[in-house]
């Protein structure tokens, strides 16, 4: 139960990302993920407005999503490298954290120390020593004003600077020149989600009617070759063969191109190709494709011809289906 819920959390916060960026590139918007200290949870980035751990952004990062843009270095306790760490401020002689900051005065006569307020009487604007009961009228003379400074009210010690601790989630003690580093880092969408999101909405659109048909499609599936290379498949159906469906768009296709998708098609294992075309797209560019391994359909505009791209898929997938019966 907890696990499919999980599950379905990581599977919605993929669309939400996915979602996101694609807005954010057609709106022109540059992304950066910052790493924010969050007390009690530790690093977290915020996605696109969800909060996520940083094992998050690193699952992204080896998907190719994100890539990092520099580092940051936050201060982290020495002993468990935790960087939720809050200062304590403490009395330097017994270190108590009952301590209060106080515009000072000081008694020549008595050499008495205080704070103002002690100074203080309720029906006179005159200053009386506390300790010795003398009036005080002049400053400079009778008395002085130090300025501010921290008395403990648990040893009544008066000091210029307190001590400061800074103190991890665990407990530990750490002083300011004992802090570690750890460096985090800062993530931008990779160029190459950027040439995944137009295909965006498409593939979502495409990807639902293709499990209404009951294809067990699923949507930038993220896949390791042969080879050990890994690859972000726009639209994975599962099977034997699995089919896995590329988009040619055509404002990248090059030279290198077809040779790119016939690798692909060769080193993803246990697969054919379903490759999408522009229509305007070189024959002698197609010849290199091993219609063995890969189908082409060439289409004039994606948008309008996600039906045509329904029915060839689903005739293709019955086909191979077949085959291996
Ligand atoms: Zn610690
Ligand atoms: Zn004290
Ligand atoms: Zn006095």
């Amino acid at each position: 139960m907890e696990v499919s819920k999980i599950y379905h959390w990581a599977e919605s916060l993929d669309k939400h990302f996915f979602s996101s960026a694609y807005r954010a590139t057609t709106e022109n918007r540059d992304v950066e993920f910052k790493p924010e200290i969050r007390q009690g949870l530790g690093v977290v980035y915020d996605l696109f407005g969800i909060e996520v751990p940083e094992e998050k952004m690193k699952y992204y990062l080896e998907r190719g999503y994100i890539e990092v843009v520099k580092d940051v270095s936050l201060p982290a306790c020495n002993i468990c490298e935790d960087v939720c760490i809050r200062p304590l401020i403490v009395c330097p002689d017994c270190s108590s954290n009952n301590i209060e900051k106080k515009e000072l005065m000081v008694h020549y006569d008595c050499n008495y120390m205080g704070s103002e307020e002690e100074f203080m009487q309720s029906q006179s604007r005159l200053y009386r020593c506390p300790k010795c009961g003398k009036e005080l009228k002049r400053v400079g003379i009778d008395y002085g004003r130090p300025g501010f400074g921290y008395i403990c009210r648990d040893c009544r010690s008066i000091f210029q600077i307190p001590l400061i601790w800074l103190i991890c989630e665990k407990g530990h003690k750490n002083k300011v020149d004992e802090l570690t580093i750890k460096k985090y880092p800062i993530y931008k969408l990779s160029n190459e989600i950027k040439k995944l999101l137009p295909i965006y909405n498409v593939v979502e659109d495409l990807v639902r009617e293709l499990t209404l048909h009951g294809l067990r499609a699923e949507g930038f599936k993220h896949v390791k070759g042969i080879s050990g290379t890994t690859y972000t498949i726009p639209i994975f159906i599962d099977g034997s063969p699995s089919i896995i469906v590329e988009f040619g768009l055509s404002g990248e296709i090059d030279e290198r191109y077809p040779f790119m998708m016939v690798i692909e098609a060769v080193d993803v294992p246990n697969s054919i190709m379903f490759l999408i075309l522009p229509s305007d797209f070189k024959p002698e560019l197609e010849k290199i494709l091993n219609p063995e391994k890969i189908k082409i359909i060439k289409i004039d505009d994606l948008e309008s011809s996600k039906d045509k791209i329904i029915r060839e898929l689903t005739s293709l997938h019955s086909v191979v289906m077949n085959d291996e019966n």
